[in-house]
C-alpha cells in the first residue's frame, strides 16, 4: 500500500471511526488511538519503511500492524456493521495484493487476534448498529480505498507498458548494433584476406583454401591443379612509365585473370607482380591447356593503363595433384620450379616439371 493511498484512506477512516466515537463515546484514551493510528500512525510508517534497510519487509509489518489495529477497532466499537465488514476487507486486500494467499491468511490471523485483544481488553460489547453518518463514512472510506488501489494499479500497469516499450526499443538497437558489428567484422574479415591494391586474396587467404582444397581432393580421389603466373620484365614498365602505371597495370590484369575462372577457383595475388590461380578437381593437361590459353590471351590483347595500351606477357608455371606431391608446399614449389624453367626459356610461355620432380 503506498503512502498516498494509506494517508487519504486513513484519514476518511479516522473521520469513520470518529463518527461511531460521537455515537458511543468510550474516552480519551480512544480518541487519542485513533489520532494515533489513523493520523499520526500512515506518516511514521511510511518514514518508517523508507529509512529502513528492508523496505519491503518493513512495510509488510506495516501492514500487519493496520490489520491488528482494525481488529481491534472492530471489537472496541462493538462489531458496527459496515465497520466490521470494511475494515477486515481492507487488510486482506492488502495483504493479499502484496503477499498473496499467503498475505490473505496472514490477514485474517492478524485481524482475528485485534479482534480477540479489543474483547480481552474490554468486556465484550454489541453495537452492531450505527448512524447514517457513521456507516455513511464507512462505506465512503470503500469506495475511495478500491478507486485508490484501481489508480494504482493502472499506474502500475501504464509503467509497465512504457518499460516494455523502452526494453523492445533498446533490444532493436541492441540487435541492429550486433548487426552492425557483424557487417563490420565480415568486412574486416574479408579485408584481412584481400589484397589491398588488385582486391584479389591474399596469399594468407590462399594458404589457407588450399589448405582445405587439397585436403577435401585428397579425400575424393580427386586432382588439384594450380598456375603461378609472373609477369615478364614488369620492372620495365615501373622504370619506363612509373609506378602508379605500374600499380594500374596490375590491377588490370588482375581484373582480366579474375574474369577468366571458374565459380569454385581462386585468384590470389602472391606476390609483388606475381598471381596464382588454385583450381579445384582440374587435371594436370586441362590446367596446362587453361595455362596456354592464359598466356595467349595476355600476349594478343594489350593491357589498357590510364590512356596507354601496353603490350605485357607472362610466364606460367603449372603444378598439380596427385602429380607433383600432395601438399601446399610441395605443389607451390614445382610451380615455382616450373615457373623459373619458363623465364629461363625465354618467358611468355607456360612450363611444367616432371611428376614428383
Ligand atoms: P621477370 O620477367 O624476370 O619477372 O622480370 P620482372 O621485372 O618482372 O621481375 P623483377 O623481380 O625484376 O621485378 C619485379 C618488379 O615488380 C619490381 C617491383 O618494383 C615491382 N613491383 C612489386 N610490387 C609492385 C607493386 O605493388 N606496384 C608496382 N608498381 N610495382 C611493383
Ligand atoms: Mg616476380
Ligand atoms: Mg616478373
Amino acid at each position: 500500500m503506498n503512502h498516498r493511498n494509506r494517508t487519504v484512506c486513513f484519514a476518511l477512516l479516522f473521520a469513520a471511526l470518529g463518527a461511531h466515537l460521537l455515537e458511543r463515546p468510550l474516552g480519551a484514551l480512544a480518541w487519542a488511538a485513533l489520532v494515533l493510528q489513523f493520523l499520526i500512525g500512515p506518516q511514521l510508517q511510511y518514514l518508517w519503511a523508507r529509512r529502513s534497510a528492508q523496505p519491503v519487509q518493513a512495510e509488510f509489518f506495516n501492514m500487519l500492524i493496520d490489520s491488528v489495529g482494525f481488529g481491534l477497532w472492530v471489537a472496541v466499537l462493538g462489531f458496527p456493521l459496515a465497520v466490521t465488514l470494511i475494515l477486515p476487507i481492507g487488510a486482506s486486500f492488502n495483504l493479499t495484493a502484496f503477499r498473496g494467499l499467503r498475505g490473505l491468511g496472514e490477514a485474517v490471523v492478524a485481524t482475528g487476534a485485534g479482534v480477540l485483544l479489543g474483547v480481552v481488553l474490554q468486556a465484550p460489547v454489541w453495537w452492531p448498529q450505527a448512524g447514517a453518518l457513521a456507516t455513511g463514512l464507512a462505506v465512503l472510506v470503500l469506495h475511495v480505498f478500491v478507486a485508490l488501489v484501481a489508480l494504482s494499479a493502472h499506474d502500475r500497469s501504464v509503467r509497465l507498458h512504457v518499460a516494455r516499450q523502452q526494453l523492445r526499443t533498446s533490444e532493436q538497437a541492441l540487435q541492429q548494433q550486433l548487426e552492425q558489428n557483424q557487417r563490420l567484422h565480415a568486412q574486416l574479415e574479408d579485408r584481412a584476406h584481400r589484397d589491398p591494391l588488385t582486391g584479389l586474396f591474399n596469399r594468407r587467404y590462399l594458404v589457407e583454401t588450399m589448405e582445405r582444397a587439397l585436403a577435401q581432393s585428397v579425400q575424393q580421389g580427386q586432382p588439384l591443379s594450380l598456375l603461378l603466373l609472373d609477369l615478364d620484365h614488369f620492372k620495365q614498365i615501373n622504370d619506363t612509365w612509373g609506378h602508379q602505371t605500374g600499380d594500374e597495370v596490375l590491377c588490370a590484369v588482375a581484373t582480366r585473370l579474375a574474369a577468366h575462372v571458374r565459380a569454385g577457383d581462386t585468384v590470389c595475388r602472391y606476390g609483388g607482380e606475381e598471381f596464382l590461380v588454385l583450381l579445384p578437381g582440374m587435371p594436370h593437361a586441362q590446367a596446362e591447356e587453361r595455362a596456354r590459353h592464359c598466356c595467349a590471351e595476355l600476349a594478343q590483347q594489350p593491357i589498357q593503363a590510364g590512356d596507354r595500351r601496353l603490350a605485357m606477357t607472362w610466364s606460367i608455371g603449372v603444378a598439380s595433384h596427385p602429380l607433383h606431391g600432395g601438399s601446399a608446399q610441395a605443389l607451390i614449389a614445382a610451380a615455382d620450379r616450373a615457373l623459373y624453367q619458363a623465364k629461363h626459356q625465354g618467358r611468355n610461355r607456360v612450363a611444367m616439371m616432371p611428376a614428383h620432380a
